[in-house]
Parts: C-alpha cells; sequence; structure tokens
C-alpha cells in the first residue's frame, strides 16, 4: 500500500527511535494514552508492550482497518477510525491520560492548537513534528524562532526540547529533519474565557514582528493615543518593544489591560 502525502504519511521505521519517544513519554503500565496517527502501528505496539491502555485515531480508513485487525485480539488498544481535528480529543480518554504521537507534519500546528484548548485533560504530551516547527514551539522570547506559535502554546502548556531525528528514520523520507517535543500543562493556563483576545493580540502584533508595539497595538480596535499609554502602563510593556521582547505572561496581562480598556 502506497502512502499518502496528502496524510502527512511518513511511518517511523527504527524500533530505537521508537523506543526513545515511549522512553521520554515515562509510559507506565495500565497508563491511559491517546495516539494521534497511529498508521501501521510502530509506536502503538511498543505502547501496548508496555501495558498501555491505548486509544487510536487514524484518519485512512484502510490504516485504521489493517490495526483494528492487528489489534483485534488486545483489548487495551482501540482504533478510531476518524480525523483528529473533528473529534473533541478531552473526550477520548479520561483525564490525566497522556498523548504520544508521531504527528501528521502538514496540519501537527492546528492539532496542537486544539490540545492547548484542552491541557488540562492531558498529563504530559510527547509528540513528533517537522523540526522548524518544534524549534518555534520550545523557543524563548529573544531567540531568533520565538514567534507567535510559541506564546499561543506557552498558554497552556511549558515545551520542551526532546531530541531531533533525520529522514532516513522513515519510510518514506520526509524531506525534513523531525523533533520530538515534550508539552507539560500549565499549572495557570490562560482561562478558557480569556484565550480569544489572548490569541487576538498575538496575531495582531507577530502579524508585523518588525514593528515597534506602539505601532501594532495602536491599531487594535478602540485604541487610540491615549488609551495605548494607558494600555502600556497596565500591561508592564515598553511601547518601543517589538512582540519577540515579550513573554507570555506580558501577552496575558496586554490582553487583560486591553478588554478592560475597551469597555
Ligand atoms: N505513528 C505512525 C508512525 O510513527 O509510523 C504514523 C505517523 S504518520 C507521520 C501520521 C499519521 O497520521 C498517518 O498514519 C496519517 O494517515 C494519520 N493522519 C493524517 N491526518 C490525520 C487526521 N486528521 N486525523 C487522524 N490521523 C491522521
Amino acid at each position: 500500500m502506497h502512502a499518502k502525502r496528502s496524510l502527512g504519511q511518513n511511518f517511523l521505521s527504527d524500533t530505537h527511535v521508537v523506543e526513545r519517544i515511549v522512553a521520554l513519554a515515562a509510559v507506565t503500565s495500565d497508563e491511559r494514552v491517546l495516539e494521534i496517527g497511529p498508521g501501521r502501528g510502530a509506536l502503538t505496539k511498543v505502547l501496548a508492550r508496555r501495558g498501555a491502555r491505548v486509544v487510536a485515531v487514524e484518519k485512512d480508513e484502510r490504516l485504521a482497518a489493517d490495526l483494528a485487525r492487528a489489534f483485534a485480539l488486545h483489548a487495551d488498544v482501540t482504533v478510531i477510525t476518524g480525523d483528529i481535528l473533528k473529534l473533541n480529543p478531552a473526550e477520548l480518554t479520561p483525564p490525566g491520560s497522556k498523548i504520544v504521537a508521531n504527528l501528521p507534519y502538514n496540519i501537527a500546528t492546528p492539532i496542537l492548537l486544539a490540545l492547548a484548548e484542552h491541557a488540562a485533560h492531558f498529563s504530559s504530551i510527547v509528540v513528533m513534528v517537522q523540526r522548524e516547527v518544534g524549534e518555534r514551539i520550545c523557543a524563548h522570547p529573544r531567540e531568533r524562532a520565538y514567534s507567535g506559535l510559541s506564546v499561543i502554546l506557552a498558554g497552556s502548556f511549558i515545551a520542551r526540547p526532546g531530541f531531533v531525528i533525520g529522514p532516513e528514520h522513515f519510510r518514506p523520507r520526509p524531506k525534513v529533519d523531525s523533533m520530538i517535543i515534550h508539552l507539560m500543562p500549565h499549572d495557570h493556563p490562560v482561562p478558557p474565557t480569556e484565550r480569544r483576545l489572548f490569541i487576538s493580540v498575538i496575531h495582531h502584533t507577530f502579524g508585523q514582528r518588525r514593528k515597534m508595539l506602539r505601532n501594532t497595538l495602536g491599531s487594535l480596535p478602540g485604541m487610540d493615543a491615549e488609551h495605548l499609554e494607558e494600555l502600556a502602563l497596565r500591561g508592564g510593556v515598553d511601547l518601543r518593544c517589538r512582540p519577540q521582547e515579550l513573554d507570555v505572561a506580558q501577552f496575558l496581562a496586554l490582553s487583560r489591560a486591553y478588554r478592560e480598556l475597551r469597555g
């Protein structure tokens, strides 16, 4: 069966790498795990061998059918045929579950943004993504890779780099390097009611990342010169800064101040 590029199908062919991913996730016996995109089951097999109780969501109907057949006698592996972007991830496994996955790279960002909305449901998330995306997610303020995605996900998770692997560990080979990252849910994530404004302030400022905040925040709806100084004061930021100099707490403070000033 040919791999479908449209579904980001690059299958892990190196059991050593699979073992390293599962070790990083520190999966123990009886632990509940959600796997996104199990493909031919490279990770699923090792998770099951460790005694995890796995729910695996696969969009490709043929792969899902093959996997369900392979695990038919294995009560601890449930294969769901479906599109993870159309499901509520928090309804698939009980609270406190882990996520372990080699994500389809073409939709890794929307998957992670959706998971950020349900961060408190999971105890830890270990996923493989394209290296460049992993570097953005794990970047800190002032680093070259620091971006809107870094801040949005920092509102829900503490992100740590795991390790990087080259294309030779997959069939077929992807064109890019891959990175395993570890996301731990925040004790105090951005509250659901505040996420929309938080994200819109991030998009608004990073949309023109070379401009000073004075220029980008000044064009937020409802802002004028007088309100702008007040916004900076309440948000605790210097209007001469650029967005990549602010951390997640400052973005949250800015979005809260913006909500108050807009009335
Ligand atoms: N876990 C396997 C491995 O490591 O060898 C496969 C990983 S492959 C990078 C990504 C998998 O995600 C593919 O099996 C693909 O069919 C599946 N997939 C793609 N889009 C999906 C979606 N929206 N929902 C669920 N699975 C998806």
